[in-house]
């Protein structure tokens, strides 16, 4: 049995790790499909303080899983199927049928970009649909994009792929824009912008060189329209990472896991949780890795408590 299991590996759960096992508690690390999380999918990360020329995500992960394994923390690449949260231990189960169990969790499994789950959608990833301008930006060199959403994700991702495209179109269901006014502001100032708005996505067309149009549906007449494009990225928000948990844990509407105000503890004694996971308003790395430090102090204090307690009876 483990005294600790954190499942996740972006910032905020190589933090937990690292903090805990310089506390010796020799924390398992579960390491899911994406290890690193979605700082491996970014290219240059400017606002990590500590870096003043920047680091490249993908490193700036290797090193922090780095430093977690110098301090004793173990690494499993699998992918959790299962948690039993009802009694302590707690019960993991992993895809090949594995059991482990733990005294304590933190749940770090960050959150994931959504999809509209339209026709030519998902089968289109790689091949002219994306989900991350900054790793994928640079294919569409001279090229037409379109960008779908209205939110502070569109405007940021559409503004940033003029650098690459010739002309980047911004389509949104509906004619007002959820964004802030200044993302707004700067995306309509840009020359390289154009406007698609109420209009519907409905299929991902794609020819033998990859993705030529995005069909939509015209909400003011009704009429469908074929927009003609060499990329899709998709930017319509994310969601948490809690499949797994299946009601184990409290969320919230959108599935964000709760934790009580200034703290990393979930509902359940003895689970914690930090990152994006639970967490849709700062999303940021430092955020995530800040709030896994926290994690891992909390359930330190959590079990130096239930030591006091085990111990008390035996005195
Ligand atoms: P939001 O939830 O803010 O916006 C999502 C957008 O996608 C909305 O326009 C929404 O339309 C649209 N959408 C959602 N589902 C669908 C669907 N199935 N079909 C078509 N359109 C859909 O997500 P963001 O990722 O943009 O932002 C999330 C949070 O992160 C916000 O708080 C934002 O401020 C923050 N953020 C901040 C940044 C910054 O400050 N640099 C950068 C990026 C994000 P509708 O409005 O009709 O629901």
């Amino acid at each position: 049995m483990y005294k600790t299991i954190v499942v996740g590996t972006g910032p905020s759960g190589l933090t937990a790790a690292i903090y805990l096992a310089r506390a010796n508690l020799n924390p398992l690390v579960i390491e899911g499909p994406e290890p690193g999380g979605q700082l491996t999918t970014t290219t240059e990360i400017e606002n990590f303080p500590g870096f003043p020329e920047g680091i490249m995500g993908p490193e700036l992960m290797a090193n922090m899983r780095q430093q977690a394994e110098r301090f004793g923390a173990a690494f499993k690449t699998s992918w959790v199927t299962k948690v039993d949260t009802s009694k302590r231990p707690f019960k993991l189960t992993l895809e090949n049928g594995t059991e482990l169990e733990a005294e304590t969790l933190i749940i770090s499994t960050g959150a994931s970009a959504k999809l509209l789950g339209i026709p030519g959608e998902r089968e289109s990833i790689g091949r002219g649909v994306s989900t991350c301008a900054t790793c994928d930006g640079f294919f569409f060199r001279g090229k037409k994009i379109i960008v779908i959403g209205g939110g502070d994700s569109a405007m940021e991702e559409g503004h940033f792929l003029t650098r690459f495209a010739s002309e980047v179109r911004i389509v949104n269901r509906r004619s007002e824009l959820r964004a802030s006014k200044i993302m707004q502001d700067r995306a309509r100032q840009n020359p390289k912008v154009a406007w698609s708005l109420n209009r519907t996505p409905l299929e991902v067309v794609s020819g033998e060189k990859g993705v030529t149009a995005l069909k939509v549906r015209n909400n003011e007449t009704g009429e469908e329209e074929l927009l003609e494009t060499d990329g899709v990225f998709v930017a319509i928000g994310h969601k948490p990472n809690t499949g797994f948990l299946e009601g184990q844990l409290k969320v919230d509407e959108q599935g964000y896991l709760q934790v009580s105000p200034g703290t990393t503890r979930t509902n359940i004694p003895g689970i914690f949780a930090c990152g994006d996971v639970q967490d849709h308003r700062y999303r940021q790395a430092i955020t995530a890795a800040g709030s896994g430090c926290m994690a891992a102090l909390d359930c330190e204090k959590f079990l130096e408590g239930e030591m006091v307690n085990d111990w008390s009876h035996i005195l």
